[in-house]
C-alpha cells in the first residue's frame, strides 16, 4: 500500500537538493564541480576556471516589499550572489537578472531595484549582460546569476577541512538575524542600536577581497559563506567526511549593538550568532600549521577582521566550550526553507 506522498515540508531543502544530485552530469568535460558548493566550477580555461552561482529572492519569503527600500533589495539580491563567488575565492565578472513581476507592481519600484543592482555592480565592476522578465501571479521574484573566475589551483571548496583545522570567520555574527527581528517588529531597540542591525540585514557586504586574499594565499583548506547560519553552513563543511566541530562560545564575535539588543529584548546573542542566517561572512578552515601566516594576512583589520572561533574534530556533531570550561552539544538548526514552514 502506498502511504501519503512525501511533501517538501517533510523532506527539507537540503535533503531535496541531495535527492536530485544524481544523474545531472552527462559530459564530464569542463565540469570541475556541479551541485553541492557555493558555485559551480567549469573549465579549466588556461589556468583559470569559471565560477557560476544563482540565487532566488521571493517576496514574503526573503523580503517584505514594504519593509525594504527597493534599491536596497536590488543591492542585496546582487550581494548574496557575489558572496558565493567570494566563498570560492573568485572575482565576479558578469551578472544576469531575471524578474517575475505582478502586473500591479509600480515600474518605479523595479527601476529602483535595478538601480540598486547597478550600484553594486559598478562598485565591483560586474557587467549586467542579460536576464529574463515574466509576469507573476503571486509576488515579486528576483533571480540573479553571477559568473566569476579564479585561478584553478586557488579555488576553495566546502570540502577539504581536516580534523585539527582551525575555524575562522570574517567579521561579526548574528547582526542580520537581529535586524530581521526588528524589521518584523518581533523585537525593538532604540535607533542607534537598531539601525546598524537592520543595515546588516538589508545591505550585506560580500567579502570579495577577503575571499581572494585567502584563496591566493593557499593557506586554507575549505571555505563557505554564511547564508543559512553558522551551525548549518559549518555543518556543510563537516558533512562530507563525517567531521565535527568544537566551538568556543566566548570566541564567537558579537557586535556591540547585538549585545545591547539582546539585553533589551531578553534574547541570547549566541543563539542569533549560531543559527541566525544571512550574515554573509566567510567561514574558513585553516590547517593548524598555517595559523600564523593566515592571521598575518588580516593584521591591522584589513580588509576585515578574522576571528578564530573553534576547530574541526574527527567525530560528527557540533560542541561548544562554555566560559566555565564545560562542553555542551549545540542543539540548534540553521535556516531551511521547508523546516521553517513546518514550525508554524
Ligand atoms: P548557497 O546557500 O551557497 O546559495 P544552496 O544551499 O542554495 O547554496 O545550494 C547548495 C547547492 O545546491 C548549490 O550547488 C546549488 O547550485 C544547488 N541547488 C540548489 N537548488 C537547486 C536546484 N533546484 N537544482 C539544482 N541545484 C540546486
Ligand atoms: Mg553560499
Amino acid at each position: 500500500m502506498s502511504g501519503k506522498e512525501l511533501e517538501m515540508g517533510e523532506m527539507g531543502e537540503f535533503d531535496f537538493i541531495r535527492s536530485i544530485r544524481d544523474g545531472c552530469i552527462f559530459s564530464r568535460q569542463n565540469t570541475v564541480m556541479g551541485i553541492g558548493d557555493d558555485c559551480a566550477v567549469i573549465g579549466p580555461y588556461g589556468d583559470k576556471v569559471l565560477l557560476i552561482t544563482t540565487d532566488l529572492l521571493v517576496e514574503d519569503i526573503h523580503f517584505i516589499l514594504e519593509s525594504i527600500p527597493p534599491e536596497h533589495l536590488g543591492r542585496k539580491a546582487a550581494a548574496v550572489n557575489l558572496s558565493d563567488i567570494a566563498a570560492m575565492g573568485g572575482a565576479p565578472l558578469h551578472l544576469f537578472l531575471s524578474l517575475a513581476v505582478p502586473s500591479a507592481t509600480k515600474v518605479e519600484t523595479l527601476h529602483a531595484v535595478c538601480r540598486g543592482i547597478k550600484e553594486l555592480c559598478r562598485r565591483y565592476r560586474v557587467n549586467i549582460l542579460g536576464g529574463d522578465t515574466s509576469s507573476s501571479k503571486d509576488g515579486l521574484m528576483i533571480s540573479i546569476a553571477v559568473l566569476g573566475e579564479a585561478p584553478m589551483k586557488e579555488v576553495l571548496y566546502r570540502t577539504g577541512a581536516r580534523p585539527g583545522d582551525l575555524v575562522y570567520v570574517t567579521g561579526k555574527l548574528g547582526d542580520s538575524a537581529a535586524g530581521l527581528l526588528l524589521i518584523r517588529h518581533e523585537a525593538s531597540a532604540p535607533d542607534s542600536i537598531a539601525s546598524p542591525l537592520v543595515r546588516a540585514h538589508t545591505l550585506p557586504v560580500p567579502h570579495l577581497k577577503a575571499g581572494r586574499l585567502i584563496a591566493g594565499s593557499r593557506l586554507a583548506s575549505a571555505m563557505i559563506d554564511l547564508s543559512d547560519g553558522l551551525v548549518s553552513d559549518l555543518g556543510h563543511v563537516c558533512e562530507q567526511d563525517g567531521l565535527g566541530a568544537r566551538l568556543t562560545e566566548s570566541a564567537l564575535p558579537l557586535s556591540g549593538p547585538l549585545r545591547e539588543f539582546s539585553v533589551i529584548n531578553g534574547l541570547d546573542p549566541y543563539v542569533l550568532a549560531l543559527s541566525g542566517g544571512e550574515d554573509y561572512r566567510l567561514l574558513i578552515t585553516v590547517p593548524f600549521r598555517n595559523r600564523e601566516p593566515f592571521e598575518k594576512i588580516f593584521e591591522g583589520g584589513k580588509p576585515c577582521h578574522v576571528h578564530l572561533i573553534g576547530e574541526i574534530v574527527e567525530t560528527g556533531g557540533m560542541r561548544m566550550v562554555l566560559a566555565d570550561g564545560t562542553e555542551k552539544e549545540v542543539d540548534l538548526k540553521g535556516f531551511d526553507h521547508f523546516a521553517r514552514a513546518e514550525q508554524k
